[in-house]
């Protein structure tokens, strides 16, 4: 059994001077969107960054969720996480480090309900019921603990999180101000378009790990058969022939998404006349992509003493890291 080395987390004076910090919410199985689009770029960060990545689950509980069915997606992204390749970074679960609750509570006392209730996504998630869990209402503020406990210079957003980073901002600035200057002002930065992957069966949306019915989402633990049956039912077109094989996001939106995830997955569709020789490439890359990554983890999860022991010294870590920023805020604060 071959289990990637990464016996405790970084130490706390790391060789990386600028910090970056992801959060991955555990709301469902991780896909091969977030792998392209997230994972991979955070495996690359970790050369020029000291990379703090941690399990959202304090977030997962803001939306309706089964505690078993939690701590076991919990259970499985730790261990994907590490089987990514993200074995140089700090890797923790968010509610094993209490300092991101407990400065969302002092945050509570700085930002507004009137902030708040202009949150786009907190609009659109509440639209249409008359009451929503109150951690939906107030999870930007956990998300601004989240941030200002690294002091992060610089914060890399996509667009659907921008107005909340921007939130962040604001109430660090107002706390600063009324209490002194315990938080760094982190600037908003537009990380470099990255890759998009559509789901299979509506090839307009987003491959996302929750919202549809998973018959167009390919996950990362997906056997080679359940590949093969999602790709081999995924939309294209009507048009024939081989210049049918082409990119065209507004009009060919399905094949388009095949042909970004064969090039993502390294493969080449020169020689390819027909869809369905596109699907069969598009799943042999698909496959070979996934394989070595589920290797690894499977590998991890006969070992999951090994995870465990991960995540508790990215804990620690987080906490001596965190630890001085929440005493400087609960100290200007008044407590
Ligand atoms: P989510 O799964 O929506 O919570 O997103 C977690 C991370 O994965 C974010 O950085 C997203 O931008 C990225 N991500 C999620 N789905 C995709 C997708 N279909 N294509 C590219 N990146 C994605």
């Amino acid at each position: 059994m071959t289990i990637p080395s990464a016996p405790s987390a970084p130490s706390a004076t790391s060789a990386h001077s600028t910090r970056r910090l992801s959060l991955l919410k555990p709301t469902g199985h991780l896909t091969l969107g977030n792998l392209l689009g997230a994972l991979r770029p955070m495996v690359a960060a970790q050369q020029t960054a000291d990379c703090f990545y941690g399990i959202a689950d304090l977030h997962a509980l803001t939306v309706a969720h089964d505690p078993v069915a939690l701590r076991e997606l919990v259970r499985e992204q730790a261990t994907l996480l590490l089987a990514a390749g993200l074995d140089a970074s700090t890797l923790f679960v968010q509610s094993r480090v209490p300092a991101h609750a407990q400065l969302a509570c002092l945050l509570e006392c700085v930002a507004t309900t009137g902030e708040l209730n202009r949150m786009i996504q907190f609009k659109e998630k509440g639209r249409g019921v008359d009451s929503t869990k109150t951690s939906l209402f107030t999870y930007p503020v956990l998300m601004a603990a989240d941030i200002l406990l690294y002091r992060p210079t610089q914060v890399p957003v996509g667009d659907d999180q921008r107005q909340h980073v921007e939130l962040t901002r604001d109430v660090a600035v107002r706390f600063n101000s009324a209490y002194g200057a315990v938080f760094t002002i982190p600037e908003i930065t537009t990380p470099p378009a990255g890759a998009r992957v559509m789901d299979l069966a509506d090839p307009t949306a987003k491959m996302g790990k929750t919202g549809s019915d998973g018959a167009g989402v390919i996950h990362l633990l997906d056997p080679p058969d359940v590949v093969r049956r999602k790709v081999a039912r995924g939309v294209t077109d009507s048009e024939t022939g081989p210049e049918a094989i082409r990119a065209d996001r507004e009009a060919k939106p399905g094949v388009t998404n095949l042909l970004e995830i064969l090039a993502a997955c390294g493969g080449d569709p020169a020689g390819l006349t027909t869809y369905g020789a596109l699907k069969k490439a598009v799943t042999d890359a698909v496959v070979a992509e996934l394989e070595p990554l589920q290797k690894r983890y499977s590998d991890l999860a006969a070992d999951p003493d090994h995870v465990t022991e991960v995540y508790a010294a990215g804990a620690a870590r987080c906490r001596e890291v965190t630890a001085p920023v929440l005493a400087a805020a609960e100290a200007a604060i008044g407590l």
